[in-house]
């Protein structure tokens, strides 16, 4: 009855379907059904105890009121060290604006960069609310399918295609949501060359995997010699270090446009919560073991379920290199992705996100997280090696 006096703008945006997958889910737990849960992003591990402890103290200590709207000056100062010791990025806190998680850098950059017309490279499939922010922004949304025959690799080739005098922003997920996918070094250094003729091209580089990769380490395209100036870092905590609840994120971005991210937290959020800020110091700072424990804990989970999902007669699996995620190829059956996912969850109990929920070059596909434990992973395949011998 409401709907025609709800803003036009808001229906250009979209949702994330791994949340609706998470709700089915848990509606047919409620009926009393066995679901394994492999839709949704989230470690399956607690937050480290130093940082739960760190977050007592400070509010104990009084860290319970507003903070200055980008965060603390300390804890900007230490995402700033993280990011040279991570990332090879040389910055000051002047460049930090800390905010509610990782997706708020997304909208905060589409609002501050998009005006209408422009257009937005990015991957496909991606995390959804790329697509869905660049349009709210009034963005024009330019995919550049990621394929299974280039390891869901960028394609450098298709990507200087696809540069126009309108381009403004190009967004790089490294590793990716949901293929697990890593650009090599070279892809980066590729990518960077094609913008050296661009300086008015902006990059918003999405590293919140950058600490779950297997082999090696991943490229912050800032870090190459001429490129901060003009990328804005995606980071945070919900990842590295299981914080998805605390909504704990931050940009890295030169200081003109830092002032606008601030501007947009004085005008939404005020700030984050002022004890959370005290904790990610001490996620920062603090013993690390947590972090590689995870780490190899998602290594054996997918080094066992690439290799259960081959087993399986039509299902194709490559191996990703990064975050918690596989992405096989379930075409061979010959239903769309979202069916299958849908009759997976029905039929057999199994939970997951259907590839076009990332974008339509997912049809084809199915994300399964393994942020689950090795116990589950097993039933799951038992159940998903079922249900595809019964279609
Ligand atoms: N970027 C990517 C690629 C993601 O997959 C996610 C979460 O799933 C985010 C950003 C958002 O992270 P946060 O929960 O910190 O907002």
């Amino acid at each position: 009855m409401f709907e025609k006096h709800v803003a036009e703008r808001m229906h250009l945006l979209n949702t994330e379907s791994a949340f609706k997958i998470l709700a089915k889910a848990k509606a047919l737990e409620a009926q009393g059904r066995s679901v394994i849960h492999l839709e949704i992003g989230q470690p399956d591990f607690k937050t480290p105890r130093n940082i739960i402890e760190a977050a007592y103290k400070a509010m104990n200590d009084g860290h319970t009121g507003y903070t200055p709207s980008g965060g603390y000056p300390e804890l900007r100062e230490t995402i700033a060290q993280y990011a040279e010791n991570h990332k090879g990025v040389t910055t000051n806190r002047d460049e930090v604006v800390v905010v509610l998680g990782g997706k708020p850098v997304m909208f905060y950059t589409m609002l501050i960069l998009v005006n209408p017309g422009d257009e937005v490279i990015y991957p496909n499939p991606s995390f959804p609310i790329y697509e869905s922010n660049i349009k709210f922004a009034g963005g024009v949304p330019v995919p550049i399918p990621l394929t299974a025959d280039n390891d869901f690799r960028f394609d450098v080739e298709l990507f200087k295609k696809s540069i126009t005098p309108k381009t403004k922003l190009l967004i790089l997920n490294n590793p990716s949501n949901p293929t697990g996918g890593v650009y090599t070094k070279e892809d980066i250094l590729a990518i960077a060359d094609a913008l050296r003729e661009r300086p008015d091209i902006f990059i918003l580089s999405d590293e919140i995997y950058d600490r779950i990769v297997f082999d090696g380490s991943v490229t912050s395209i800032a870090s190459l010699p001429g490129f901060k100036d003009r990328t804005i870092i995606l980071d945070g905590f919900s990842k590295t270090y299981s914080m998805t609840g605390w909504r704990l994120g931050y940009a890295i971005l030169h200081t003109e446009l830092a002032k606008h991210m601030e501007m947009l937290m004085v005008n939404t959020n005020s700030c984050s919560a002022a004890f959370t800020q005290m904790a990610a110091i001490e996620a920062l700072t603090g013993p690390q073991d947590s972090v590689e424990m995870m780490k190899a804990a998602f290594r054996e989970r997918r080094d066992y379920l690439v290799a259960a999902l081959n087993d399986i007669p039509g299902i194709s699996c490559r191996m990703p290199k990064g975050a918690f995620y596989v992405f096989p190829d379930i075409s061979s059956f010959g239903i769309p992705c979202e069916e299958f996912a849908n009759r997976l969850l029905d039929e057999a109990g199994v939970a997951a996100a259907w590839g076009t929920a990332f974008g339509k070059y997912g049809e084809g596909y199915i994300r399964f997280s393994y942020a689950n434990s090795l116990e589950n992973l097993k039933i799951a395949v038992d159940r998903i090696a079922a249900f595809t011998k019964s279609l």
